[in-house]
């Protein structure tokens, strides 16, 4: 996996194209928070669940049906809200924690290591890694993080993932910019 620090940025980048009537903060935290929370599946290691079972780690709490289900339940919380949204806001919000939700498994899928990602669990159980896995993988849990070559790791991420989110940022400020300009001109 990459490490949570590079799931979470995706969140938070994802979370920039927030609906107008959303609460922008509490969307940020719940779009970091669907983006890292596929990880938690690594308590079936604990729990002897194998690898490779459909519940194990990178498995079904990695699939795009669970980021979905997960996104959807999400959605219905009304603090992410300001009063009166309608159903464009809900749709966004959805879309952008579906989104963060989903990228979890398509980054982990561009690492080259571990198991691959049960993308399509619960319909195959096959495991995924996508044609390219330029991300170098991360190792599972703090101790073994901590006395894994982690400035290989954090190097490959930033290379790969937070440039990219950088330049998305970048973007989109840009953007909203020009429209904000476009828009005082135009009154
Ligand atoms: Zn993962």
């Amino acid at each position: 996996m990459p490490t949570i620090i590079t799931h979470a940025l995706v969140g938070i980048t994802v979370a920039q194209v927030a609906p107008q009537r959303s609460r922008r903060s509490a969307l940020l935290f719940a779009a970091l928070f669907v983006a890292v929370a596929p990880d938690l599946d690594v308590v079936a290691f604990n729990l002897g669940i194998p690898y490779s079972h459909p519940w194990g780690h990178r498995g079904m709490a990695h699939s795009i049906f669970a980021g979905i289900v997960l996104a959807t339940a999400m959605a219905c919380i009304p603090q992410l809200y300001k009063p009166k949204p309608g159903w464009r806001d809900r749709a966004g919000v959805f879309a952008v924690l579906a989104t963060a939700a989903v990228s979890h498994g398509m980054l982990d899928a561009l690492t080259n290591g571990g198991k691959g990602i049960g993308l399509l669990l619960p319909f195959s159980a096959e495991r995924f890694f996508f044609p390219t896995q330029p991300i170098q993988v991360s190792a599972i849990g703090l101790y073994s993080f901590l006395h894994s070559d982690f400035n290989s790791v954090l190097l490959s991420e930033a290379m790969w993932v937070w440039l990219p989110l950088l330049g998305l940022t970048l973007i989109h400020q840009a953007i909203r910019l020009a429209a904000k300009k476009h828009g005082s001109r135009s009154e």
